[in-house]
């Protein structure tokens, strides 16, 4: 399981010692930038910026999140939204 991800280049790090010295290269070895869409394959499920945005404890207390808004957060390409079996 991968507990760090780096911003630029989405590789994983199970430290955080291991995700500073990734993010503290000198200039020419620095990773590159991703763009999002590439690696993020939909079907992968949340990402950690959705689960984060999800585990905020005033929106999830609030109940702000409907089903709606959560599928659309992590499949943001589908035109479909299942029903939520309610
Ligand atoms: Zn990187």
């Amino acid at each position: 399981m991968v507990l760090y991800q780096c911003r630029r280049c989405k590789a994983g790090f199970k430290s955080q010692s291991e995700h500073e010295d990734h993010l503290m290269l000198p200039k020419e070895r620095m990773c590159d930038t991703v763009p999002a869409e590439i690696v993020t394959d939909p079907e992968d499920g949340i990402t950690d910026a959705i689960e984060t945005r999800l585990a905020t404890p005033e929106e999830a207390s609030a109940g702000v999140w409907t089903w709606e808004e959560i599928w659309r957060l992590i499949f943001p390409r589908d035109d479909e939204i299942p029903d939520s079996g309610k």
